[in-house]
C-alpha cells in the first residue's frame, strides 16, 4: 500500500494534515471528495452573480485588507471583472492564510474566485472562498476544490491527490459486482474516483457541485448497499430463528370484538392480518406498526396480545413513561375483565406487592398479559413463556433496550408502533430490518381539530374560550413548556400559572396540575382525576405528549407554542378530537417569536395530517435533528443523504436483495457489515 509520504511533495508535515483529514494511506486519499468545483472554462460575470449557488469569478484583485466589524477581524480582497466588483471574506483565517494570500495576491493579479454566493446588505460575497491565481495549475477545465485545513493550500491538495490518482488507483478494489452495476447503469469505483478528483472538460460542473453525478451515485450506491446488506442479513439471521407458533382460536378475541361499541376500520383490519399471518409463520414476527396519533393502534396491539393469551403465551407492551403504562393498563384492565383476564402493571414505582404478583405471574406463566416501562426488562424480571413483545412510541426506545426485551424470551415476536409517520426512503433508513404495516385511516367521524394560533393580546379570547368548552361539559389541557436550561423557573411558571388559574381566573373550575417533577404516584393521580372528569382543566407541562387518550377533551392550549417542534405540536393536538365533539386547539405565540417559529405554526393551522407534518418538519429540520440521529438508529452515511437519495436508497435495497439471493456477498463486505452491526455504524466506502 502506498504511504502518504511516498508522494511527491509530501513530507511528514502535510502527511500528517492529510491524516487529520481522515487519510492514512495515499488510497484513502481518493474518498476524500472535493467540495464543489470551478468552472474555469466559464466563469460568470460578477453582475450576474446571485446569492446561493457555488460560482466560479475571474477578475482582477484590487485589494487585500484586514479590517474590524465591531469586536470581528475580517481578512477582505476586492475583484473586479471590468463591470462589477466582489468582495471576498474571511471570518477565520490565522497568520499563515492571510500571509498567503497578501503575497500571492497584489493588486492586478489575475484571480480566480470560488465559493458558495452570499448576499450582505445588497451585495454578493463569497465567504471563504477559494482563491487562485489565474497562471496556476494550467487556466482552464473544471478544477476540484477540497475543503483544506490549514496550512494545506488548494493548490498542494490538487497535486497530491492528482498523484495519488495516478499511483494508487489500481490499488482500489471494485466493491460490487459487474453484473448489478451494469444492471444499474453505474460506472465502476476506479473509474468514478478518477473522474470526481480529475473531471473530463466537458463534466457538467452543476450536478458536480449538486453531488448527482453518475459518479457520485457509484459512491453512494455503495455505502447504501452494506447498509442494506448489513440490514438484510441481520433480518435473515433472525428469521432463521424459530418463534412460537400463535394461531389463536378467537375464544378470547371474539367475545372482545362482539362487545367492542365500534368496528375496526378497514386498515386496523388490514395490519391486523399481517401481524396475524407473522404470528402464525413459526419465525419471529418484526414489523414496524405506524398510524398517526389518534389512528388505534393500541388497539391492534392489544388483539395481537389477546391472540398470544388465546395460545397460551405470555406478552408485554412496554412504553416510555408511567403516565401512559398507567393509562394502557386502565384501558386493558378494563378490556381484559370481561374477558377474565389478568393484566399486570409494572413501573419504576409498583408497590412491592404489586411488583411481587407481576414478577411471580411473569415466572410462574399464570399472569398473560403484562404492561409496564422499561421496567419489564430489568433484572429479576423473567418470562415463564414470552411470545410477544409490543413496544409503542418506540422512537423514545433505544436499539439496545428493543435487544434486552429480545432476550427476555425465546426469539419472542415483535410489534413496533410509531406515531412518526417518515417518507417511505427514510423508513428503509431506520427500520430497515423490519416490515411495516401502516394504519393510513382514521376512526370515522374525527373531525379535524380546528386549530389558531392566538398572540398575547388575546389572552381574554382563549379564558372565554376554556370557560365555554367546560360550559359544554368538555375538558381543557392547558400545556406549558419546560426547557431543560431553565427548568426550575420554568416549573415555578407553570405551578404559578396554575395558582394563577385556581385563584383567580377560573375560581369555579376544578384544575389539576401535572409536571414532571412529581412522583409517579402523584402523576397516576392527577391523571386520573382527569381522567374520570372529576377536574375540568388540566394545567401541564409536556408530560402528557404521547399517547394518552381521554375522549372527553375537547381543548388544548399550548403555552409558548413556538417552543415546541412540529411534531411535538401535531403529538398534542392529538390529545383532543378523539372523541366525538369538534375539538379546537389554540397555539399561544409567545412574544418575539421567530419567522421559523410562525412558519411552523401556520403549519399546523393549515393541516390535520401527520404525515404532512412530518414532512414539513424533515423539510424546516432536516432528518438527523428530525429523529434525533443517533438514537434512531440513523447511520453516518459519508456520500448518501437519507432523504435526498431516496430512489438509490430503494435501488440499493434491491440490488442488496440480489445479491444475497445469489449468494454473492463478497468475503470483505462481511467484514465491512459485521463491524457495522457491531455498532460501529460508520461505514465507508474506503475502510
Ligand atoms: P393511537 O395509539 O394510534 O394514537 P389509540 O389506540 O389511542 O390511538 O386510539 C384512539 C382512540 O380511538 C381510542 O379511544 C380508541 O378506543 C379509539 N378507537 C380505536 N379504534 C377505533 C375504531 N375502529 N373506531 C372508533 N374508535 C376507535
Ligand atoms: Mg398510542
Amino acid at each position: 500500500m502506498t504511504q502518504l509520504t511516498d508522494l511527491d511533495g509530501v513530507g511528514e508535515k502535510t502527511a500528517s494534515r492529510l491524516a487529520a483529514m481522515g487519510a492514512d494511506s495515499a488510497r484513502d486519499l481518493l474518498f476524500i471528495l472535493p467540495k464543489a468545483y470551478q468552472d474555469r472554462t466559464n466563469p460568470q460575470p460578477i453582475l450576474t452573480l446571485n446569492p446561493g449557488p457555488f460560482a466560479t469569478v475571474r477578475g482582477q484583485v484590487l485589494s487585500v485588507s484586514e479590517r474590524r466589524y465591531r469586536s470581528r477581524r475580517v481578512l477582505e480582497a476586492m475583484i473586479t471583472d471590468g463591470r462589477g466588483v466582489l468582495v471576498l471574506k474571511w471570518f477565520r483565517f490565522g497568520k499563515w492564510l492571510k500571509k498567503n494570500i497578501e503575497n500571492r495576491f497584489p493588486p492586478g493579479t489575475e484571480a480566480l474566485a470560488s465559493g458558495r454566493v452570499n448576499s450582505f446588505g445588497g451585495q454578493v460575497e463569497m465567504h471563504h472562498p477559494d482563491l487562485n491565481r489565474a497562471s496556476d495549475d494550467g487556466g482552464g477545465g473544471v478544477v476540484p476544490e477540497y475543503s483544506v485545513t490549514e496550512g494545506l493550500s488548494q493548490q498542494l491538495m490538487r497535486k497530491v491527490v492528482g498523484t495519488a490518482v495516478k499511483r494508487c488507483l489500481g490499488e482500489v478494489k471494485e466493491t460490487i459486482p459487474g453484473d448489478i452495476l451494469r444492471k444499474y447503469g453505474l460506472p465502476d469505483l476506479p473509474e468514478s474516483l478518477a473522474a470526481l478528483h480529475q473531471p473530463p472538460p466537458n463534466a457538467d460542473v452543476e450536478s458536480l457541485n449538486e453531488g448527482t453525478t453518475r459518479w457520485h451515485n457509484r459512491l453512494k450506491f455503495g455505502e447504501l448497499i452494506i447498509f442494506q446488506l448489513g440490514l438484510l442479513t441481520r433480518r435473515r439471521e433472525l428469521d432463521s430463528r424459530a418463534a412460537p407458533v400463535i394461531n389463536g382460536d378467537g375464544s378470547l378475541e371474539g367475545p372482545f370484538l362482539h362487545d367492542l361499541p365500534f368496528n375496526l376500520t378497514g386498515a386496523q383490519e388490514r395490519s391486523l392480518d399481517e401481524i396475524r399471518s407473522d404470528l402464525a409463520a413459526g419465525t419471529p414476527m418484526h414489523r414496524l406498526l405506524q398510524g398517526d396519533v389518534g389512528s388505534g393502534k393500541t388497539l391492534v396491539a392489544f388483539l395481537a396480545m389477546l391472540r398470544a393469551a388465546e395460545s397460551g403465551h405470555q406478552s408485554v407492551l412496554m412504553v416510555p413513561t408511567e403516565v401512559l403504562a398507567g393509562q394502557h393498563y386502565r384501558t386493558f384492565s378494563k378490556w381484559c375483565e370481561k374477558l377474565g383476564l389478568e393484566a399486570v402493571l409494572l413501573t419504576g414505582s409498583t408497590d412491592t406487592e404489586g411488583r411481587r404478583r407481576a414478577v411471580y405471574g411473569a415466572r410462574t406463566g399464570e399472569i398473560k398479559l403484562f404492561i409496564g416501562t422499561h421496567a419489564l426488562i430489568q433484572e429479576g424480571v423473567e418470562f415463564n413463556d414470552l411470545a410477544l413483545a409490543v413496544v409503542d412510541e418506540q422512537h423514545r426506545f433505544g436499539v439496545l433496550q428493543r435487544l434486552t426485551l429480545r432476550e427476555k424470551g425465546k426469539s419472542p415476536h415483535f410489534l413496533v408502533m410509531t406515531a412518526t409517520p417518515i417518507p417511505r426512503s427514510l423508513t428503509m433508513v431506520i427500520y430497515g430490518d423490519l416490515d411495516i404495516s401502516t394504519i393510513d385511516e382514521l376512526p370515522p367521524g374525527r373531525k379535524a381539530v380546528e386549530t389558531v394560533v392566538y398572540r398575547e393580546r388575546d389572552r381574554s379570547r382563549m379564558h372565554l374560550r376554556v370557560s365555554r368548552e367546560v360550559g359544554k361539559g368538555g375538558q381543557v389541557y392547558i400545556v406549558y413548556p419546560l426547557v431543560e436550561e431553565s427548568e426550575k423557573v420554568e416549573l415555578l411558571a407553570a405551578n404559578e400559572m396554575a395558582r394563577d388559574y385556581r385563584e383567580r381566573i377560573f375560581p369555579h373550575l376544578k384544575i389539576g396540575l401535572l409536571t414532571g417533577r412529581m412522583t409517579p404516584r402523584e402523576k397516576e393521580a392527577v391523571m386520573s382525576r382527569f381522567h374520570q372528569g372529576t377536574d375540568q382543566v388540566l394545567v401541564s407541562t409536556t408530560v402528557i405528549e404521547v399517547g394518552v387518550d381521554v375522549p372527553n377533551a375537547t381543548l388544548m392550549v399550548i403555552e409558548h407554542a413556538e417552543r415546541f417542534g412540529l411534531f411535538q405540536l401535531h403529538q398534542l393536538r392529538g390529545r383532543v378530537g378523539r372523541g366525538s365533539a369538534s375539538a379546537m386547539c389554540i397555539l399561544m405565540e409567545g412574544p418575539g417569536t421567530s419567522e421559523e417559529a410562525r412558519k411552523r405554526l401556520q403549519v399546523m393551522v393549515s393541516t390535520n395530517s401527520g404525515f404532512d407534518i412530518a414532512d414539513a418538519d424533515l423539510r424546516i429540520r432536516g432528518p438527523g435533528d428530525f429523529l434525533g440521529s443517533r438514537q434512531s438508529g440513523m447511520p453516518d452515511l459519508r456520500y448518501a443523504h437519507p432523504l435526498r437519495d431516496g430512489d438509490i436508497m430503494v435501488q440499493a435495497r434491491q440490488a442488496a436483495n440480489e445479491m444475497i439471493a445469489q449468494g454473492e456477498i463478497p468475503e470483505f463486505l462481511h467484514n465491512k457489515v459485521g463491524k457495522f452491526w457491531l455498532g460501529n455504524s460508520h461505514i465507508t466506502s474506503s475502510g
